[in-house]
Formats: structure tokens, C-alpha cells, sequence
């Protein structure tokens, strides 16, 4: 196995962003987190759940366009088990978006009920929005507010100001300014957050990358390596191996007749974010740990 790909954190804003949320947490009757449905765990931050214990939660596995389906089911399962309420959505298409707010009312329904003896029927149900950076916050705004109040941007860790995004009469959404750095301190975390091009391209080796994208696709996924590169017996190769391998086929070559690793190694990691790789899920439910990472 290649050694782990590092990557550089920025923890700086953590408590600014801790007292952002708790502050807040008085204004609002329920929270929404939004995970990345391709590592529902590694996409989380931990500590969030300190800091909004005591309020009513949704996850959202949002990208799940890009994510295994099979696995996407396990996971929501495993949030049932938990008793987290919890749906898989793609902000980008707008696919499932439309069960949210009648999950908030169920989420919500002792409250909307006492409510509703006090003759506070009609009140305002107020939903935070918290989500590591790039996982689709601004698009999940845009979709329920359906308009384009909250620029999606393309860049990680893009910070905006707090606001309220009014949907319809009686339901609004905070958008939190803070960055919500996910889990930091385990190296496979970072390297799955950099799969998926949640961390900057810039501050990661992407030979490396490469290399371990490959070595996971070919404990999980194998069947996909081999048919997009025409590959045959991937066992025991390791991540370089395997990217010599993938260059090799698509003729990358240096003079000399070596392989150009590093034109193999973009390529790689660019079909697997375009899709071209299929839906795939880096992490499943603890139970489930066959699929961990390799
Ligand atoms: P934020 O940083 O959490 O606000 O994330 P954004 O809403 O800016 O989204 C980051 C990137 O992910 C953008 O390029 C979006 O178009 C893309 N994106 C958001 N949701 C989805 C989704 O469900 N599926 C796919 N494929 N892409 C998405």
C-alpha cells in the first residue's frame, strides 16, 4: 500500500465558527447537515455534534448522483437504525430535494403540534444549514429558495455572509458564514476528502492521489478498473503498479519508453471525478467495515 496522502489543514477558524453556530442555535427549531453522499462519515465534522446536541437534525447525503447506490441505501439505513432522520438528494439535478421539507415537518411534528394549541400555527420553522465546504450548501439553498440567492462556488472553504433564505411563508433557511472544517487528524479521511475534490488540487501530490484512488477502486470497485482501462489481474499490485499500468494501456509514454506517471495520474483522477469511473462510494457503515478503506 502507498503511504497516505497528505493534506494540508487550515484550523484556524474553528472556534470562530463554533460560537457562530452556537449562537445561532437559539433562533432555529431544527439543523440540517449536509454530507457528501461518497464518504457520508469523512464528510462530516465531529465535533458539530457537540455543539447542536439538544436540537432536532436531518442529514442529507447530498451528491448522490455520484454515489454508489447500493451504498447510499446502506447508509440511510444505518441512520434509521440510529434514529437520525436522513435522505439522499443531488442538489445539482434537484433529485430528492423535494422530500426534505416534509421530513422537517415529521421531524418537527411535537413541536408544530404545541404550536398549534398555543395558536401559533402559522410561526416561522427555522432551519440552520451546516455542511463542510463543498458539499453543496449554496446548491441546496438555490434549490429550495429556487432562485440564485446563494452563489455556488467551486472553490473549497469559500466563506459567505449569514443569511436568511425565506421559502414560502413559514419556512426559512440560515445559511452560516463559518467554515466547518471536517475531520482532520486521520490521514484517510483527508485522502477521501481529497478523492473528491473537496480539498484544494493544489496543496496534494497527485501522483499520489492517484495512486491511492487506484489502490481503493481495486479493493472495491474492481470490475470498473478493469473495464475502463482494460486491465486483467489487478491482485496484489500496488498503486504504482497500477498506475503504470492504467498509463501504459492509453499509451502514455516518456522517451526511453517509460511511463509518464504523471499525465496517467491527472487522467485518472479526472475520469474518476467526471464520472466516467461510475458511482462510487469510498466508506461504509462501521458494521460493513469489508468495504474499508483499503
Ligand atoms: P458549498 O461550499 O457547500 O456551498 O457547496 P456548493 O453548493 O458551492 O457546491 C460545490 C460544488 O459541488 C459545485 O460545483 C456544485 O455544482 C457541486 N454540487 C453540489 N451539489 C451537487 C450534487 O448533488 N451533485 C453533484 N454532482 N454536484 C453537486
Amino acid at each position: 500500500m502507498s503511504e497516505s496522502v497528505a493534506v494540508q489543514w487550515f484550523p484556524g477558524h474553528m472556534a470562530k465558527t463554533r460560537r457562530l453556530i452556537t449562537d445561532s442555535l437559539k433562533q432555529v427549531d431544527l439543523v440540517v447537515e449536509l454530507t457528501d453522499a461518497r464518504i457520508p462519515q469523512s464528510s462530516r465534522n465531529p465535533e458539530l455534534d457537540q455543539w447542536v446536541s439538544g436540537k432536532p437534525r436531518i442529514l442529507l447525503l447530498n451528491k448522490s448522483d455520484q454515489a454508489d447506490p447500493e451504498a447510499t441505501r446502506r447508509w440511510l439505513e444505518h441512520y434509521r437504525r440510529e434514529g437520525i432522520p436522513a435522505l439522499s438528494c443531488d442538489c445539482k439535478s434537484g433529485a430528492g430535494v423535494d422530500r426534505f421539507l416534509p421530513m422537517v415537518r415529521q421531524t418537527l411534528a411535537g413541536l408544530l403540534a404545541r404550536r398549534e394549541e398555543k395558536g401559533m400555527a402559522g410561526r416561522m420553522i427555522r432551519i440552520m444549514v451546516v455542511g463542510v465546504p463543498n458539499v453543496g450548501k449554496s446548491s441546496f439553498i438555490n434549490r429550495m429558495a429556487g432562485s440564485r440567492r446563494a452563489k455556488a462556488e467551486d472553490r473549497p472553504g469559500v466563506t459567505r455572509g449569514k443569511q436568511w433564505v425565506s421559502l414560502g411563508k413559514d419556512v426559512e433557511l440560515l445559511d452560516m458564514p463559518g467554515v466547518l472544517w471536517p475531520k482532520f487528524d486521520d490521514p484517510l479521511v483527508g485522502e477521501k476528502l481529497a478523492f473528491t475534490g473537496a480539498v484544494k488540487d493544489d496543496v496534494l501530490d497527485i501522483e499520489l492521489l492517484a495512486m491511492r484512488l487506484l489502490e481503493n477502486l481495486a479493493g472495491n470497485y474492481p470490475g470498473r478498473l478493469e473495464e475502463r482501462y482494460k486491465l486483467a489481474g489487478l491482485d496484489g499490485l500496488d498503486g504504482l503498479a497500477l498506475l503504470e499500468a492504467v498509463g501504459r494501456k492509453r499509451g502514455m509514454l516518456i522517451s526511453g519508453g517509460e511511463i509518464n506517471t504523471e499525465r496517467a495520474a491527472i487522467m485518472v483522477v479526472d475520469e474518476y471525478r467526471s464520472g466516467k469511473l461510475g458511482r462510487i462510494t469510498f466508506e461504509l457503515p462501521r458494521e460493513e467495515s469489508s468495504h474499508e478503506s483499503v
